[in-house]
């Protein structure tokens, strides 16, 4: 599985959320909770993770970086089907706050982003440019017409975090499939799984509260990049400390050449902290999407 080259930066300061009250992602615990009942599943990813990141080492030496700027990288466009979970309440957001956040994903992954002006100056070379485009579905797995938005009225917009919620996704090889509810029992913010780790076929999507969708609606600016962190680990990103630990515990790895070693940071460090953590003669890089922090 090739990893995304170039690490995804960065995400919106704003000053008015408190990151204690955020909740956050939980898809290492997601991925753990099926890897203990799953050793080989485990072993075949640490395996596949392995293969990538030395790849990934090889074309950093080769200066994939230089590279990159010169070459003109194809658009990739990904159909995407928000199913929402509602059962009347807020929880069935409008389609303009799935627009909003369909508009935010690409503008992300295009870096087409404002505040990349606030990228700390070590870091701004590696700004990613991914290219990937998201689109709202227009054809549902019949081939029939949709807007890619389909709401259910059902309970399960208060998610168990079972396998057995996952009852709508569309084909995962033609539509990025998010699910949008109410409430997460396992406390997330949303969550989904690395590609080739998830239980079923049908759990291959993103889960989200509706309330961490786009900036407008239930949700806010601060909140809204929340997907873009999702869809980074649903593309084959790890947190930027690694699978293996909470952030702030210990320094580790994604596996991406481009960026640093850490131990992660809940909000937004200083600089001078930041700096040289784990490693005596290098900053740590925190403005990155596929940070817990929400750079307030
Ligand atoms: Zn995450
Ligand atoms: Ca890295």
């Amino acid at each position: 599985m090739k990893k995304l080259l170039l690490s995804l930066i960065l995400c919106t300061l704003f000053v008015s959320v408190n990151a204690q009250t955020l909740k956050k992602c939980h898809t290492d615990e997601m991925m753990k909770a099926w890897f203990d009942k799953n050793p080989n599943a485990k072993a075949e990813f640490e395996k596949r993770q392995q293969e990538a990141k030395e790849q990934d080492a090889i074309a950093f030496k080769n200066g994939y970086g230089q590279q990159n700027k010169t070459m003109v990288a194809p658009t990739y466009t990904i159909p995407v089907v928000f199913h929402v979970l509602h059962q009347g309440g807020a929880e069935n957001i409008s389609d303009a706050q799935i627009l909003d956040q369909v508009n935010i994903l690409t503008r992300d992954y295009n870096k087409l982003n404002a505040d990349t002006s606030v990228v700390v100056p070590q870091f701004k070379n590696l700004i990613g440019d991914v290219k990937f485009a998201f689109m709202l579905a227009t054809k549902d797995p019949s081939g029939n017409c949709t807007n890619g938005i389909v709401r259910h009225n059902n309970p399960k917009t208060n998610w168990t975090n079972s396998l057995s919620d996952y009852i709508y996704t569309w084909p995962r090889d033609k539509y990025l499939n998010i699910y949008v509810v109410k409430t997460i029992a396992s406390g997330a913010a949303g969550y989904t799984y690395l590609p080739g780790t998830a239980p079923s076929l049908a759990a291959d999507a993103i889960v989200v509260l509706h309330d961490y969708v786009g900036s407008i609606g239930t949700s806010n600016v601060g909140k809204s990049r929340v997907l873009t962190h999702e869809a980074g680990h649903w593309l084959n990103l790890s947190h930027v400390w690694g699978n293996t630990n909470n952030a702030g515990v210990a320094c580790g790895d994604d596996g991406v050449t481009d960026t640093p070693i850490t131990r992660g940071y809940l909000s937004w460090p200083s600089v001078t902290a930041a700096a040289m953590f784990c490693n005596a003669c290098i900053v740590e890089y925190y403005q990155n999407y596929m940070y817990y922090s929400y750079c307030d």
